[in-house]
């Protein structure tokens, strides 16, 4: 689903989560917890709340600045998502660690051919 980046259909995508995974969410107080979102009953078992979550989490996350917070790694071997979280929001890789390694990749490519 992280290869749409038409909006819509990111949209759409979550969407189909939200339906195969929530019911009608609502909000609870319970252990003297600051009201929050639930997404599943009580109830639920633990795969069911964790479906829950991660769907309804990513909605929020899509609507979120537009839905430019939710982006998937700019390095080629990379196929992991992420939510830029950074303040400017202008983050392209997963980790650091990706981003160094593109660099260096850039790096190296920009030296071993001749330019035309
Ligand atoms: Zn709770
Ligand atoms: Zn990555």
């Amino acid at each position: 689903m992280f290869d749409e980046s038409d909006s819509a259909e990111q949209c759409t995508a979550v969407n189909d989560l939200l339906v195969e995974a929530t019911i009608r969410p609502w909000v609870s107080t319970h252990d003297g917890l600051q009201p929050h979102l639930h997404f599943v009953p009580d109830s639920a078992d633990v795969l069911s709340r964790v479906k829950a979550v991660t769907a309804g989490g990513l909605s929020f996350v899509l609507c979120w600045e537009g839905g430019t917070r939710l982006g998937r790694c700019m390095r080629s071997q990379c196929f992991r998502a992420y939510v830029d979280t950074s303040r400017n929001g202008r983050r392209r890789y997963c980790t650091a660690r990706c981003g160094n390694t593109e660099a260096v990749m850039r790096h190296r490519s920009r030296h071993s051919r001749p330019k035309p």
